[in-house]
């Protein structure tokens, strides 16, 4: 008897242990709100004196600011794969802009963050531009997502584009679509609503929500809350837009107490798009814009915020990458990573602004398709000889986007540290430097090819083909 009441009394107390170990290793919450074609100059926190981001701003003072954060590649879908998958676009075989008539996507053997956290027992949502394959075989809730409500391509890809034609623009929920060409004005507001539910609804265990707005991305909308409201004509009502649907986020998170335990992101997919002129946002003191592998189209805003583990205000002038997310996440979940090979590494230190944490990456890759375009490593950045698109001088007509001008760089060495605006080759000053940033190139392509040198890497997998019986 008395030995049935000790086991008795064993199993409460183990039990009792048990749950408060597995609510004290309770992983944190993430959420990332990416906006479409941001430019690094167009928030308050990174320069911006007309388009005010006060919950941007605040964020930021309340956590941390990334001043050398990068994407993969100046492009929707090639962007998105990268982050949704910690590698290179060009290794999963995801590049450019998906459109209505690709008959590619995600590949089944790729592991997203969604599919990640969801080993650790997470809730998943993504509300808000999809962009890696329409199908259904590629929609979000066959990778990861218990949710998803949005566009599955850009918002320009619809009947009224100013000069391609395209058909009706879905709006899915789950994986149904529920409207046709959708008003726009609302999607901000509607995502954001739909972000702001799944919280609460999953306040009790860890989430992992996703919101790549639709917007700043053209055609430009705004709801009637914003539409002429900022100093900076539409795109500032768009953009400000975007800050209030983080305010509601972090609202929802204060509401609920999870603000201590949760990690919340905001970047940009690509830097601004700056052929549609005062319809493009600002790449400010960066180079050039979307589309081209200068630091305008690639480096983009980058805030995070944790309360009580992240500290506040800090600057964190390392450089990293969105493909360094998917392992950093891992890492801060508990989770093992993807068995195929990924290309980003844990950027936890730098995150939570500890002392001395320094770039795990040797350096980073920037390709335009095919071409590998740009290395950078520490301050130095080095472009390969390549053409580039540029709308220097060209002014874009009401609602159409000024024609680009085709442009040829040399082999060009930039330093960052004391040219952000990647203006003075300094290549003749620093052989080694150039030596040393061309063999880090050559390795990288032999994994993953370059077609300026008619070089196939070995590293590239096969991308997701659209399989018919896969409905
Ligand atoms: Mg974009």
């Amino acid at each position: 008897m008395k030995s049935t009441f000790l086991v008795a009394i064993i199993l409460v107390v183990s039990a009792a242990s048990f749950c408060f170990s597995a609510d004290a290793k309770r992983p944190p919450n993430i959420v990332i709100v990416y906006a479409d074609d941001l430019g690094y100059g167009d928030l308050g926190c990174f320069g911006s004196q007309t388009i005010r981001t006060p919950n941007l701003d605040q964020m930021a003072k309340d956590g941390i600011r990334f001043t050398d954060f990068y994407v993969a590649q100046a492009v929707c879908s090639a962007s998105r794969t990268a982050l949704l998958t910690g590698c290179y676009p060009n290794r999963v075989g995801i590049l450019g802009a998906l459109n209505p008539s690709s008959k590619i996507g995600i590949s089944d053997k790729e592991m997203t963050i969604a599919q990640v956290l969801k080993t650790r027992g997470y809730a998943t949502a993504i509300y808000g531009k999809w962009h890696l394959g329409h199908h259904p075989q590629f929609l979000p809730t066959r990778h990861g997502f218990d949710d998803y409500y949005g566009l599955p391509y850009s918002n320009d890809m619809w009947p009224s584009h100013p000069t391609s034609k395209f058909p009706d623009l879905p709006l899915i929920d789950g994986e149904k679509i529920i409207e046709k060409n959708p008003d726009q004005s609302k999607l901000t507001t509607t995502y954001t609503e739909r972000a702001v539910k799944f919280i609460q609804a999953n306040k009790e265990k860890p989430f992992f929500v996703y919101v790549p707005h639709t917007m700043v991305h053209v055609p430009l909308f705004a709801s009637d809350k914003y539409k002429g409201k900022s100093k900076a004509g539409l795109y500032g009502d768009v953009t400000e837009e975007v800050d209030w649907s983080v305010g509601e986020i972090l609202g929802a998170l204060k509401k609920h107490n999870l603000e201590e335990n949760t990690l919340v992101i905001f970047t940009s997919d690509n830097g601004p798009w700056l052929s549609y002129g005062s319809h493009g946002g600002s790449a400010g003191p960066l180079r050039e814009g979307k589309g081209t592998s200068f630091d305008g189209g690639v480096r983009t805003p980058f805030i995070a915020r944790w309360k009580g583990t992240i500290p506040t205000g800090k600057v964190c002038k390392e450089p990293a990458m969105t493909i360094d997310l998917l392992p950093t996440f891992a890492s801060l979940a508990g989770a093992d990573l993807p068995k195929l090979k990924i290309d980003g590494k844990n950027i936890a230190p730098l995150l939570l602004a500890k002392e001395k944490a320094a770039s795990p990456q040797e350096a980073y890759f920037f390709y335009w398709g095919k071409e590998l375009q740009a290395v950078r490593s520490g301050k130095w950045k080095l472009h390969f000889p390549h053409d580039y698109r540029s709308v220097k001088g060209k002014t874009p007509s009401e609602g159409k986007p000024a024609p680009y001008a085709n442009l040829k760089l040399e082999l060009s060495l930039f330093d960052l540290e004391n040219d952000i605006g990647e203006a003075t080759n300094v290549a003749d000053k620093h052989p080694d430097v150039v030596a040393r940033l061309q063999k880090l190139a050559d390795t990288m392509r032999d994994d993953l090819g370059d077609s300026a040198q008619k070089k196939e890497g070995t590293g590239v997998r096969t991308v997701g083909m659209l399989d018919e019986t896969k409905k």
